[in-house]
C-alpha cells in the first residue's frame, strides 16, 4: 500500500515500520493510537535532561526519577511461576542500588548482561527502608545514541503493558523518528490561518510537532508548546462556538413576548428590596432569551447569597404572564421546602397557586396535586427529583429551573426536556459553585452563561479565623459570648465516605464534648447527619431554624442552601479534610442575617502545604471566584466540583490552570473569525473549516446542561 503523501498521517499505525499488527493492536487499545497522526499528536508529558547522571551513593528516597550509569553486577531470578521477579544490582563508584522487574523476566534475563555498563533510568522507590528502582529503562552505555543523549529526552505517557511488551519509551521515540524520516511540511496541514499565526508569532504546525518530539533547546521547546497549546484551545473554542451558534438557531421554544401583570405587580408592589445591578443585568439577559422563539439553555452562576432565588422567581413570572407554568427543582427536600416557603411568601397576594412535590407527598394529596398540575391550575411547582417522574404532567411547562445543578445527574436533567411538547421548556440552571473563568469558557463554552457577581448591599463580610487545637478554650468562650447575644452556631464535622463510620464516631464524640461546655437544659444542641432518617433530620433542622436549639452539630449535609439567618457563627472541625469549594459552600450558611458573622476553621497544628494554603485562602477572601481560581491552581481542573462528568478536561497539552491567557486569546479570535465568516467559506479560513470537520465532528458539546 502506497498512499499519497498527503494522507501519510492517516495511515494505520500497523503500517509503520517497527509496529506491525500485534503492536499496532496494542497501541490502539492501550493508547488510542490508530494512525501515524495519532502517534505524533500524543506529546511527551515531560522531558529529562539526559546530560546529567546521579551518583548512586547520593540517592535519597525522594530523589524521584533519575538517570544512573553503572555496571550491572548481578542478575538473579527469585520466586516461582507468576510470582517470579528479576533482581539486579547496579554499581557505580559511589555505591549500588537494586533494580527489580516483575514482568518480562525471561526476555530481560536473556538480553541483559552482567558485567556490562548500562545507563539506567527510572523512579526511585523506598521499599522496606532500602532504595530500588522497579522496571527501569536499561540501555547499554556503549550503544547509546550520543546525539539523543545530549538533548532533552522526551518521556511519553505509557502503560505497564506497553512497557513490558517492548513498546517502551525508547521504542516509541524510534517510531516517531521513523515517521519524521518520511514526513514533509506538506503532510501536516496547517489549520491556523496565516494572518493569525503572524500576529501571534506562532510556529508553523510541522515545526512545532518536530520540536515537541525532538527539542533542540529549551527556548524552541517553549515556542513549540505554546503553538500547540494555542492550537488545542483554539480548535476547541472554534468548535464550541460553532455549536453554540448552530444550536441557538435550531431548537424551537415558545417566545414569551409579554411582560404582564404578574411581573409588573410583583415588581412594583411586592419586591421587598431593590435588585442589585447584577440581578437586573441577568434578568435582562434572561428576558432577551425568553423573548425569542428559541429554547433558552442558560447557566446562572452566582455565589452563595447573591440572590439567585429572586432572579428565578421573576423569570418564572415572565413565563406565567405568557400563559405558561413554571417549575423549580432543588436537590434536597430541605432546599425544596425552603424555596416553597420563600416563594409562597414573596408572591402572597398575587393570586398565584404554588404547588409542592417531593417523594413524601403521597396519597390523596399527591393525586390532587397532579390533577391540578395537568389542568394548569398550578402556576409554579416547587419540588425535588420527584417532579421528573413520568406521572408528573404539566399542562404547559414554559420554564424549568434547576437549583444547584451539579447535584443532579445528566440523565435526570435530560428528563426535563420531555416535560413539555411539542417544544421543550426553556431551561435555567443555577449554581452557587463558582467555576473559574477558564473552566467555564471550556466546559460551558457552547452555552449561555450569566453571572451574578455582586452581593446585595449591607452584607457584612464574614470574618474567617484559623485556630488550632490548643486555642480551643478561647473558641468555646467565644461561642458562649455569641449565644449570650442570641446568636446560633453551626459546628461542622467532615464526613467522607471511605471512613464514614469513623467520621460518625468523631461527630458523636464531638457532640459529647460539646455537651460538657454547653450543658442542658441551659443549652440545646441539634445533631444532623446523612445517616439519619429524613424525618428525624427535618425535625432537628426545624428545631434549629425556629431557635429551640442554639447549636447545630452537623456534617456537610448542611452544605447546600440551608437558610437560618440568625446563625452567625460556624465552627469547622478538621478543616484540613475539606476541599476549598466545600469550605466556601459551608461558610455561605452564615452571614445571612444582619449580624456580623464568623467562620472559625479548626485544624491540627501540623499541616501540609496544600492544607495551609487552602486555609489561608479562606481566611483571605470571601469571593467565590477567587476561591475557585485557587482551587483550580491547587488541585487541577479534573477535581473541580461540577466537572467530574466531563471528558473535556482531557486536554493534550494545554492546562486550564495555567494557560488562561492563551485560552482567552483563542476564544476571542475564534469569536472574531466566526462573526466574520460563520461558514468558514473564505479562502484563508477553508483549511480551518476542513480540519474542524475532519477532526472535531464527534465533539457535540460536553455540557448540554439539561
Ligand atoms: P442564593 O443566590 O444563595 O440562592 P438567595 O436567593 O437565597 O441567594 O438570597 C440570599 C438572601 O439575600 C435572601 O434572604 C434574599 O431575600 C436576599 N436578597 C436577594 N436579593 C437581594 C437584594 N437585591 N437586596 C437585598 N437582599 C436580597
Ligand atoms: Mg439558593
Amino acid at each position: 500500500m502506497q498512499p499519497g503523501n498527503s494522507q501519510l498521517l492517516d495511515m494505520g499505525i500497523e503500517y509503520l515500520k517497527g509496529v506491525g499488527p500485534s503492536r499496532g493492536e496494542m497501541l490502539r487499545k492501550e493508547l488510542g493510537i490508530h494512525n501515524f497522526g495519532d502517534l505524533l499528536m500524543q506529546f511527551p508529558f515531560r522531558y529529562v535532561d539526559k546530560t546529567e547522571f546521579h551518583r548512586i551513593g547520593e540517592l535519597m528516597p525522594d530523589s524521584g526519577t533519575v538517570q544512573l550509569k553503572g555496571i550491572l553486577r548481578r542478575l538473579t531470578v527469585q520466586g516461582e511461576g507468576r510470582k517470579q521477579r528479576l533482581s539486579g544490582v547496579l554499581r557505580d563508584a559511589s555505591g549500588s542500588i537494586e533494580l527489580v522487574w516483575f514482568k518480562g523476566v525471561h526476555w530481560l534475563q536473556k538480553n541483559l548482561e552482567v558485567g556490562k555498563e548500562y545507563v539506567v533510568y527510572g523512579k526511585i522507590t523506598d521499599f522496606r527502608n532500602s532504595l530500588n528502582i522497579s522496571h527501569p529503562e536499561m540501555e547499554a552505555a556503549d550503544t547509546r545514541n550520543t546525539e539523543e543523549a545530549l538533548t532533552f529526552a522526551p518521556v511519553y505517557p505509557s502503560t505497564e503493558k506497553l512497557n513490558t511488551r517492548g513498546l517502551d519509551n525508547k521504542v516509541r521515540r524510534r517510531l516517531i523518528q521513523t515517521i519524521f524520516e518520511k514526513l514533509t511540511p506538506a503532510d501536516v496541514p496547517e489549520m491556523i490561518p496565516e494572518y493569525i499565526r503572524q500576529k501571534l508569532r506562532l510556529l508553523g504546525r510541522f515545526d512545532a510537532l518536530k520540536i515537541i518530539h525532538f527539542p533542540p533547546d529549551a527556548e524552541q521547546l517553549k515556542a513549540a508548546r505554546n503553538r500547540l497549546k494555542f492550537e488545542e484551545l483554539f480548535l476547541l473554542q472554534m468548535r464550541l462556538l460553532q455549536l453554540k451558534k448552530r444550536r441557538k438557531g435550531a431548537i424551537i421554544g415558545y417566545p414569551f413576548p409579554t411582560i404582564g401583570d404578574y411581573f409588573n405587580t410583583f415588581y412594583q408592589e411586592k419586591l421587598p428590596f431593590e435588585l442589585t445591578g447584577a440581578q437586573k443585568r441577568v434578568l435582562r439577559e434572561i428576558r432577551q432569551d425568553l423573548g425569542r422563539p428559541i429554547q433558552m439553555n442558560r447557566l446562572l452562576q452566582g455565589d452563595v447569597g447573591s440572590g439567585k432565588t429572586m432572579v428565578a422567581l421573576m423569570s418564572m413570572l415572565m413565563a406565567i404572564d405568557n400563559g405558561f407554568q413554571a417549575c423549580i427543582l432543588a436537590p434536597t427536600e430541605i432546599l425544596a421546602q425552603q424555596h416553597y416557603e420563600g416563594i409562597s411568601e414573596y408572591v402572597e397576594g398575587l393570586g398565584l397557586t404554588i404547588g409542592y412535590l417531593s417523594g413524601n407527598v403521597r396519597g390523596k394529596k399527591r393525586k390532587l396535586l397532579l390533577e391540578q398540575l395537568a389542568a394548569g391550575e398550578i402556576h409554579i411547582l416547587v419540588g425535588t427529583h420527584a417532579v421528573l417522574e413520568p406521572p408528573v404532567v404539566f399542562q404547559n411547562l414554559g420554564l424549568a429551573i434547576v437549583d444547584e445543578q451539579h447535584r443532579f445527574g445528566v440523565m435526570q436533567r435530560a428528563k426535563l426536556w420531555k416535560k413539555n411538547t411539542p417544544y421543550p421548556p426553556h431551561i435555567l440552571v443555577m449554581t452557587a459553585t463558582p467555576i473559574p473563568r477558564t473552566l467555564a469558557m471550556t466546559l460551558y463554552g457552547d452555552l449561555d452563561v450569566s453571572v451574578i457577581d455582586e452581593l446585595p448591599p449591607g452584607r457584612k463580610a464574614i470574618e474567617t479565623l484559623h485556630k488550632t487545637e490548643h486555642q480551643r478554650r478561647r473558641v468555646i468562650g467565644f461561642m458562649k459570648e455569641q449565644i449570650a447575644l442570641g446568636r446560633q452556631i453551626y459546628v461542622v464535622f467532615p464526613l467522607i465516605e471511605e471512613s464514614e463510620k469513623l467520621d460518625l464516631q468523631a461527630l458523636e464524640a464531638g457532640y459529647e464534648v460539646l455537651l460538657l461546655d454547653f450543658p442542658q437544659p441551659q443549652f440545646q444542641i441539634s445533631v444532623v447527619h446523612g445517616r439519619m432518617k429524613s424525618d428525624v433530620k427535618d425535625f432537628e433542622m426545624q428545631r434549629f431554624k425556629t431557635g429551640v436549639t442554639q447549636i447545630m452539630v452537623a456534617t456537610t449535609v448542611i452544605e447546600v442552601g440551608v437558610n437560618v439567618p440568625n446563625a452567625s457563627v460556624m465552627v469547622i472541625e478538621n478543616t484540613e479534610r475539606f476541599g476549598l469549594s466545600q469550605l466556601h459552600q459551608l461558610r455561605g450558611r452564615v452571614g445571612r442575617g444582619a449580624d456580623q458573622s464568623y467562620c472559625i476553621l479548626m485544624s491540627g497544628f501540623k499541616l501540609s502545604n496544600e492544607s495551609r494554603e487552602r486555609i489561608a485562602t479562606m481566611v483571605r477572601t470571601n469571593n467565590g471566584f477567587e476561591i475557585a481560581e485557587a482551587d483550580l491552581r491547587l488541585r487541577g481542573p479534573g477535581n473541580i466540583e461540577g466537572t467530574e462528568q466531563s471528558g473535556i478536561l482531557n486536554l493534550r497539552i494545554a492546562d486550564l490552570a495555567q494557560d488562561g491567557r492563551i485560552l482567552q486569546t483563542a476564544r476571542e479570535i475564534a469569536h472574531r473569525i466566526l462573526d466574520d465568516d460563520p461558514q468558514l467559506e473564505k479562502e484563508h479560513h477553508r483549511p480551518l473549516g476542513a480540519f474542524l470537520d475532519k477532526h472535531y465532528k464527534h465533539l457535540k458539546g460536553w455540557s448540554r446542561i439539561s
